[in-house]
């Protein structure tokens, strides 16, 4: 009796074993009561079935997020390329002190090329 209410398994199982000396009882059967423990497993096995389903549902949203990530990245790709076209069309260099350094070294160096 003392793996009754020491052992962790079924306590059916372990009083067929004891009384009758059953080693092939293997936990509660269809039909009979449920002891505790198998109930408790029985229950434990649910709740994985269940967190099993929500992580399966939570794979599906992440599954979701990704398309819609994708979507919008490639709306951005799309705005960005039309930035772009944008860009181009209206492309205008502003005159920096920069430009004006750049051509007044172009300006030099064709000077001095076409002088030789
Ligand atoms: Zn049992």
């Amino acid at each position: 009796m003392k793996e009754l209410i020491e052992g962790d398994g079924c306590m059916r199982e372990v009083l067929y074993r004891a009384m009758d000396g059953r080693m092939d009882r293997r936990g509660c059967e269809r039909g009979e009561a449920v002891c505790q423990r198998c109930e408790l497993a029985g229950i434990e096995a649910g709740v994985e079935g269940v967190e099993a389903e929500v992580e399966g549902v939570e794979a599906d949203v992440e599954g979701v997020e990704a398309e819609v990530e994708g979507v919008e990245a490639d709306v951005e790709g799309v705005e960005a390329e039309e930035q772009g076209e944008e860009m181009g069309r209206g492309e205008r260099e502003e005159w920096t002190e920069e430009t004006t350094r750049r051509w007044e070294e172009e300006s030099k160096r064709a000077g001095r090329s076409s002088g030789i």
